[in-house]
């Protein structure tokens, strides 16, 4: 098993996701002789996991049942210990299009924080990609080079436990594209530039204030990016409902039935098309969005540094 190829087979030192419902789901580490308690009941590694194929439907102890799923990054984002706050899907999908990263990118990100985008960079730029990731939290960054080699991703990326602002990325002239989500971006703008390649790239910042946002970008524009925009993904719930309308008689070319008639004069200065009670009504699927707007993580700046 490894983050960025897919394999058939649980094998042990694997991590498995039990799911038990959209809204509860574990990960585990596969172990043989151990056991892993759930509330259908326990699941034996050696006799329920090792050599099953991923997938299957695991019966448990107590009679229930569970999924044991492979891993990808989007399992991993909604089920890793926070040692931070985190980037959501909706933003990484972003992110990944934005900085138009595709196996072989180089990439340079601060801070790692709990691993999450870092695992979606990695399932992208495999297999000969490379992430340099720094993280100036010692722990943090000993703790995402752990899970980096139990998810067998090691050899992509280069964990650094530095101070961005301070140190830079531990690497001049690599990168492709760059990504920062620390508190003062811009005082890691010099070193960003440094990390691109000749031919330049793609930066991309989160923050989650709008004051960030504009100090971000005015060092952006002295430092000489261009093509600097920034997005704010807002997720949406569509409250889909079914509402009855009347038709409209739209004039002589309706080709409605004989009975229809404009109950106003078509060449007067009023006239207007009414419901008209010889048609039928319509069941119309409609959307109301809700009255607060959920979803709000932050702000995303993208910037290009040109060739040079
Ligand atoms: N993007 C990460 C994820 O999806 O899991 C979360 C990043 S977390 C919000 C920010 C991290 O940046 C923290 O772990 C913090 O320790 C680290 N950090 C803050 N300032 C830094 C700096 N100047 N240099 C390196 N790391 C820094």
């Amino acid at each position: 098993m490894s983050f960025v190829e897919y394999s058939e087979f649980i094998k042990e030192g694997d991590v498995v996701i039990i799911f038990l419902g959209h809204e509860s789901m574990m990960p585990i580490k596969v172990e043989a002789g151990a056991q892993t308690q759930t509330r259908y009941g326990a699941i034996r590694h050696s006799s329920d996991l090792i050599g099953r194929r991923f997938g299957s439907k695991v019966t448990c102890s107590k009679g229930g049942w569970v999924y044991v799923l492979h891993p990808t990054p989007e399992l991993w984002t909604v089920n890793l210990p926070h040692r931070t706050q985190i980037l959501y899907s909706t933003d990484i999908a972003n992110i990944t299009l934005m900085l138009d990263l595709k196996p072989g990118s180089v990439v340079c990100e601060s801070g790692t924080g709990s691993g999450s985008l870092s695992h979606a960079i990695l399932r992208t730029i495999a297999p000969s990609g490379h992430l340099h990731t720094v993280e100036f939290h010692a722990q943090r960054a000993e703790k995402a080079a752990q899970e980096f080699r139990d998810h067998k991703v090691a050899h992509l990326v280069t964990v650094r436990n530095q101070d961005v602002c301070k140190e830079g990325f531990g690497v001049v002239g690599v990168a492709d594209a760059v990504f920062l989500d620390i508190p003062s971006p811009w005082e890691a703008i010099v070193h960003a530039k440094k990390a691109f390649k000749r031919k330049g790239g793609r930066l991309c910042s989160f923050s989650p204030c709008i004051e960030q946002v504009q100090r971000t970008c005015e060092t952006l524009l002295e430092q000489g990016f261009g093509e600097i925009c920034t997005l704010e993904v807002l997720q949406r719930v569509h409250d889909v409902r079914s509402v009855t309308m009347p038709l409209v008689y739209l004039g002589p070319e309706d080709g409605g039935p004989e009975s229809a008639k404009m109950t106003t004069d078509p060449a007067a200065e009023e006239a207007r098309p009414v419901a008209n009670p010889g048609y039928q009504s319509v069941t119309c699927r409609t959307a109301t969005p809700p009255r607060e707007m959920a979803g709000h993580t932050g702000y995303l700046t993208f910037a290009t540094k040109p060739r040079g």
